[in-house]
């Protein structure tokens, strides 16, 4: 398992990207065998699908029905080596995204 939970904050507008092409659940649960504890709170781990959030230089590309790996107690996700050479290549390879969206972008004074 890999984390990749490292992005940085980018700041300024925003392109916001919507890439995966599966029709499925949204954000939902699909909660399976529990297969490991969490790396930083030995937390229960869970399969689950869930939204990632991806930043990529000033554009926000947003991943759903991502198969994961979430810790129940921190919310720590872990994407497998596979998963996360797809989000790779849909980032990459500019695939047309399964849709796009607005975010709004606030800038504190
Ligand atoms: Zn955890």
């Amino acid at each position: 398992m890999v984390n990749s939970q490292k992005d940085c904050q980018s700041q300024d507008e925003a392109n916001a990207v919507v890439l995966p092409r599966t029709v499925g659940k949204l954000e939902t649960e699909e909660e399976n065998k529990v297969m490991k504890t969490c790396y930083f709170c030995q937390g229960e781990v869970i399969n689950k699908r869930i939204r990632h959030v991806h930043h990529w230089g000033d554009e926000i590309i947003i991943f759903e029905n991502v198969p994961a790996e979430v810790c129940t107690q921190c919310g720590e996700a872990y994407f497998s080596p596979e998963v996360l050479q797809m989000m790779d290549k849909a980032t990459l390879e500019r695939i047309p995204p399964a849709k796009s969206i607005a975010v709004p972008v606030f800038s504190l004074p």
